[in-house]
């Protein structure tokens, strides 16, 4: 990868022409402020790699928030701010733009959020993760593309190299181990030999990290084009087992969730699937540490429980002469992402035809009769009309009765007995 140490170029080929008149402006403002801004982060990694990546960060060497609303002035876009972090996001045409007040970081104890003071460009780049990801643009003017690049970034993105800062950065902070998975294994990476070491050595230091941070960091690995490899390459690393002892990256893993994408098509797999899967097999308590451990909201924890009853389900749904109505019973309940993750999860063909029928056809099966049908028939209001209304569901499932005047002559039938 040749060397470069102006990127006004490739902002010019790789964002879009109305982001590249937006930061542009940024730099014109910041030099009237006597401010100096930088794009920082992924965006100058993925510039570098020749990768698109629209999620813009900028730094401001002075009041951010008071940058971004002066920015958008005029602009007609949408600004949230956080004061106590000194941030502001905002929200243009499609874009959405995050700026910072550069700072420093420190750390009182391991895992613990830092404390943050206002610094330089260069404080900001050194609390950063790994040097691929510790490189800023200048945007003012005077120094519009320049790239500041403190610890080789740039020879590391070239060697292919996933290295970290110094040799604390793991335990600072180790939510870094699963980030530097993710980024070796999307961009096809290595970690660098000391890096390894150094993660190696501060593995257990993942328990000094809240179950909410780890779970931030779960999400994003499954919001990667392949999440399986990452976490391949986590139960390699004994990192995998840190979440919960009984987790396989396996493959079984990458060939399920193979399988999911294609389920989930044109769309991504949702997280929740994604997860139902990698704690399938999990014993009903083990399952339980996962979700307090991660603190998973309660629609995610449901998914997940489920997905665990109706691994025991799939068993008896392994029959090919089973009754319709038998299989609507046994699956009513569960949630169509639930259902989608047995079908993928389980490996007996009979069990998956089941619950695709179920699920493509049953579920939405209902009588043609009402209770009020029943009731202008002459049944007494009460307890008799649901249990008629559900043996005539089972009928109508089991392919007993096609017409309204089917369903009435059955009704009759039991009426009169
Ligand atoms: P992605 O392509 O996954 O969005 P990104 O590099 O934009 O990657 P973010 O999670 O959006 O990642 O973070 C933005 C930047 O903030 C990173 O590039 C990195 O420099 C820094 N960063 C994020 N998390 C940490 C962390 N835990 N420790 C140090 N720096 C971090």
């Amino acid at each position: 990868m040749p060397q470069v140490t102006n990127l006004a170029d490739k902002i010019e080929k790789q964002l879009p022409a109305e982001l590249v008149a937006f930061i542009k402006q940024a730099g014109e403002l910041a030099d009237g402020r006597g401010e100096k801004i930088y794009l920082v982060g992924g965006a100058v990694r993925d510039l570098l790699l020749d990768k698109t990546n629209l999620d813009i960060d900028l730094a401001v060497e002075g009041d951010a928030v008071a940058f971004a609303r002066e920015l958008i002035k005029g602009k007609g876009g949408k600004i949230t701010i956080h004061r106590q972090f000194n941030t502001a996001k905002i929200s243009w045409h499609k874009w959405s733009i995050d700026l910072a007040a550069a700072r420093r970081e420190s750390y009182a104890r391991p895992g613990a959020l830092p404390t943050v003071k206002p610094g330089s460009i260069n404080d900001d780049l050194f609390r950063r993760d790994f040097t691929i990801n510790a490189m800023a643009v200048g945007l003012n003017p005077q120094t519009y593309g320049h790239l500041i690049d403190p610890y080789n970034g740039q020879k590391d993105l070239g060697d292919r190299l996933i290295r970290v800062l110094h040799e604390k950065s793991f335990i600072d902070d180790s939510t870094r181990i699963w980030r530097g998975l993710r980024y070796e294994q999307r961009l096809d990476f290595q970690l660098e030999a000391a890096t390894l070491n150094l993660l190696k050595r501060d593995i257990s230091m993942l328990y000094s990290i809240s179950g909410n941070r780890i779970r931030y960091e779960l999400e994003c690995i499954l919001q990667e084009e392949l999440p399986e490899k990452v976490l391949r390459r986590a139960g390699e690393l004994g990192v995998l087992e840190k979440l919960n002892p009984s987790l396989g990256g396996d493959g079984w893993l990458a060939e399920k969730y193979s399988y999911a994408r294609q389920m989930s098509l044109p769309h991504k797999p949702p997280a929740d699937l994604y997860m139902a899967l990698l704690t399938y097999h999990l014993t009903d308590k083990e399952r339980e540490q996962f979700i307090s451990y991660l603190r998973l909201p309660k629609p995610a924890a449901r998914i997940l429980r489920d997905s665990g009853s109706i691994r025991e389900k799939i068993k008896e749904l392994a029959d090919a002469a089973m009754k319709p109505s038998s299989i609507y019973h046994l699956l009513y309940g569960y949630s169509p992402q639930v259902i989608t993750t047995g079908i993928i999860a389980d490996d007996a063909e009979e069990s998956r035809r089941n619950m695709r029928l179920y699920l493509n056809k049953l579920r939405s099966i209902k009588p043609l009769l009402g209770g009020n049908d029943l009731i202008q028939m002459g049944i007494t209001p009460g307890p008799r009309i649901k249990e008629i209304l559900n043996k005539l569901l089972d009928a109508r499932l089991d392919g007993k009765v096609k017409t309204r005047e089917d369903e009435e002559g059955m009704v009759r039938g039991w009426t009169n007995d």
